[in-house]
């Protein structure tokens, strides 16, 4: 059985991304944090897409969970095979940098940083073995452009970039292909403090764009088809940064 994990699948964007890959006939597995009864919301829109998955908890910064968990079920379901990982999980914790603490430094890069390498390098090994595989990573703006009040945010998300187009390039041979979408704002949870009135502005297409925007991409770079992109950063951001 073909699967799809996706990490921060409970909520936002994770959420939109599991419902384009269950209507693409993948068995979802929703990662969270937290919030299971979010996961499970997600998962019965899974379900309501026609296909099916199950939730699964484990916090992506943290290196023995996140081990403990998916080899956990990895041996509990040979039979069932991770194509598409989307590295979606992340977390902001804005300030200027000369306020900054070190937890606001450490928890940002880690789930978003360390999170990526955690969970990919698990995945990554079926998938070179299976010659197949689709990682897609979500990224931002912030981590191309760099945004002032985000150091923090805008190092990890840079991190995740230039770590995509490394593993890009480890992994082409296998047909493997790993690449990144940078979301400009996207309306989720972690942008509801921001006046989109004030923002739009700034932004060409005029509005904050839609979970499901992001989601389109990401099921476009999970798709076979797609195979001879790799080590790309695609911007879902209304025209406001290229
Ligand atoms: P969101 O609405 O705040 O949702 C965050 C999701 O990530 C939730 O499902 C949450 O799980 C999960 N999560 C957070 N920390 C986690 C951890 N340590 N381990 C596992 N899961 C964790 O955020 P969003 O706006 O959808 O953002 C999704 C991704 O897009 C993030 O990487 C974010 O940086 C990026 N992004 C967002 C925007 C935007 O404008 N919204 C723009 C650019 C990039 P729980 O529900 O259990 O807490």
């Amino acid at each position: 059985m073909k699967c799809a994990l996706v990490t921060g699948g409970s909520r936002g964007i994770g959420r939109a991304i599991c419902v384009k890959l269950a209507q693409m006939g993948y068995y979802v597995l929703v990662n969270y944090k937290g919030n299971e009864t979010e996961a499970s919301n997600t998962l019965a829109m899974v379900m309501e897409a026609g296909s099916n998955g199950e939730i699964m908890q484990f916090d992506v910064a943290n290196k023995e969970q996140v081990q403990q968990v998916l080899n956990g079920w990895m041996e509990k379901n040979p039979d069932k095979v991770i194509e598409v990982l989307v590295n979606n999980a992340g977390i902001k914790e804005d300030g200027l940098m000369m306020w900054m603490k070190d937890e606001q430094w450490d928890s940002v890069v880690q789930t978003s940083l360390g999170g990526f390498f955690y969970v990919t390098r698990i995945i990554l090994n079926s998938m070179l073995l299976k010659r197949y595989g689709r990682i897609i990573n979500v990224v931002s703006l912030s981590g191309l452009k760099g945004l002032a009040g985000q150091t923090n945010y805008s190092a990890a998300k840079g991190g995740v970039i230039a770590a995509t187009k490394a593993l890009a390039q480890e992994v082409g041979k296998r047909n493997v292909t790993v690449n990144a979408v940078a979301p400009g704002f996207i309306k989720t949870d972690m942008t509801a403090d921001i006046d989109e009135k004030q923002m739009k502005v700034l932004i060409p297409a005029n509005r904050f764009g839609t979970p499901e925007e992001v989601a389109h991409a990401v099921g476009f770079l999970a798709t076979p088809e797609a195979a001879y992109i790799t080590g790309q950063v695609l911007s879902i951001n209304g025209g406001l940064y290229s």
